[in-house]
């Protein structure tokens, strides 16, 4: 090798250099003839070994038993492993063989040749094992190989495939584990129009299912997926009250007791009740000429949404002079620190409006029963907190109450089996990540596998 750099860059002028290292090419049958430096459109030298494939004479003989000619030999041209920052490739001559007496014809067979890509068998596993690697996006892989995008999606996509389908791609393999409790839950897809639904073990946190749509039928692949021998070993499933999935789980299986989790059941609230009380009593203020007291309460969402003791912690950040921002002295930023009075302004509200106080009440008393171990007491919690509904006689709390009955049993279950549909949550919020990453254009079946990889590599997310 010639030591003697000549170029500024450092990068060894390969014209320049009269010694060679002899290496194994493992590429059976090619015999490099001469080497020449080209570049890439992408600025990088390419090294571009020429050469011929060498043809046995058995590979000549026709099925038929008679000897072929060679009828043509257009150049093929292969992509290889890159030697450091440059780019290699192979081209020869790929014979085309006719067989005279029966008129069959064949390529000649490439031992070194990667199916279906034009690039060799060793750049192809060398790819694979950098996206088996999970390190790497796999535009960081296009970068590394010299690899095209899309060939290194294809490579990914076959993966995943093998990895994670049967039947050619067609169906997911079946869980190794037995799953007791199962989580099951609905989030947006790409452009936030169409839904997926995903089935976890909650134990694991593996994402056991995935699939396009919200509806019952989610359920019944699965269920028909598993096979009803496994369904046996589940004892509950976490969902979200406002589905219909525990009514398709109930319909097939009708041991999986559903559960509904303290996750969803204070979503719910936030959403259909707190909102919807605020907006009302604001009307209400409003209309009774209280101007200063409604437009208080326009902004009080987040506050009203919050339990008292997050807004103690912010007070108390507060009264520390807790820095949440950072300053920076090159941007002429300075630390922000917490604003103290959020307890304070709670309380003014609720003073200001008793219905707003009730929530406040119920809220505690949700928090309170969702920690219950023993269902008696929980559904002894959980009824209080229905009267207390019923008697305020406002439409919103009428609805949550009703809500909180027709699912009474599985809300009460969560004494006993304690699950939480929380860890799915986590796993949305997972696949938001990695669709951010930009893995390309949307393709669902390929992000699919490429979320349970992902997900399984992890294992179980706290
Ligand atoms: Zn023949």
């Amino acid at each position: 090798m010639d030591y003697i750099r000549t170029e500024a860059d450092g990068q060894l002028a390969f014209t320049q250099s009269t010694e060679f290292l002899f290496l194994p090419s493992c590429l059976y049958g090619f015999h490099n003839t001469e080497t020449t430096v080209e570049k890439a459109k992408s600025g990088r030298n390419i090294y571009c070994h020429r050469g011929t494939l060498s043809l046995p004479e058995e590979e000549r003989i026709c099925a038929c038993g008679q000897r072929m000619h060679i009828n043509s030999h257009p150049d093929i041209y292969l992509r290889h492993l890159c030697i450091g920052g440059n780019l290699n490739g192979l081209l020869f001559p790929h014979n085309q063989l006719r067989c005279p007496k029966c008129g069959a014809t064949k390529s000649q067979y490439i031992s070194f040749k990667a199916e279906r890509h034009l690039i060799t068998v060793e750049l192809y596993q060398y790819t694979r094992d950098l996206l088996a690697a999970g390190t790497y996006t796999n535009k960081q892989v296009a970068e590394i190989t010299g690899l095209d995008k899309s060939v290194v999606k294809a490579i990914e996509k076959k993966r995943l495939q093998e990895r994670y389908t049967i039947d050619g791609g067609k169906k997911l393999i079946k869980p190794e584990k037995q799953a007791k409790f199962l989580g099951i839950d609905e989030f947006k897809l790409h452009n936030g129009r169409r839904y997926a639904t995903h089935i976890i073990d909650l134990e694991t946190g593996h994402v056991l299912w995935i699939q396009n749509g919200k509806k019952k039928q989610v359920v019944y692949d699965f269920i028909d997926h598993v096979g009803m021998e496994w369904m046996s070993g589940v004892e509950a499933v976490a969902c979200d009250m406002n589905s219909d999935f525990q009514e398709a789980f109930e319909e097939r299986c009708d041991w999986i007791q559903p559960v509904f989790d303290y996750f969803h059941i204070v979503k719910n609230f936030n959403d259909k009740v707190v909102s919807e009380v605020r907006k009302g009593e604001q009307r209400r203020l409003y209309e009774e000429g209280n101007i200063e007291a409604a437009r208080v309460l326009k902004k009080t969402r987040y506050i009203l949404m919050s339990k008292r003791t997050t807004l103690q912690k912010k007070d108390e950040d507060a009264a520390s002079e807790r820095i949440i921002h950072k300053g920076s002295p090159l941007f002429k930023t300075e630390d922000i620190k917490r604003k103290t009075g959020y307890e304070e302004k709670y309380d003014a509200i609720l003073k200001e409006n008793k219905l707003l106080f009730t929530l406040d009440l119920i809220k505690e008393k949700l928090s309170a029963a969702y920690v219950m171990t023993d269902e008696v007491q929980m559904s002894e919690a959980i009824s209080d907190i229905m009267d207390i509904c019923k008697a305020t006689g406002n439409k919103h709390l009428l609805w949550f109450e009703k809500l909180l009955d027709t699912h009474f049993t599985g809300i009460i279950a969560h004494a006993t089996y304690k699950i939480s549909a929380g860890k799915i949550e986590g796993i949305n919020q997972k696949i938001k990540t990695l669709r951010r990453h930009g893995y390309g254009y949307p393709d669902d079946e390929y992000d699919h596998g490429h979320e349970q990889e992902t997900i399984c590599q992890k294992s179980a997310i706290t």
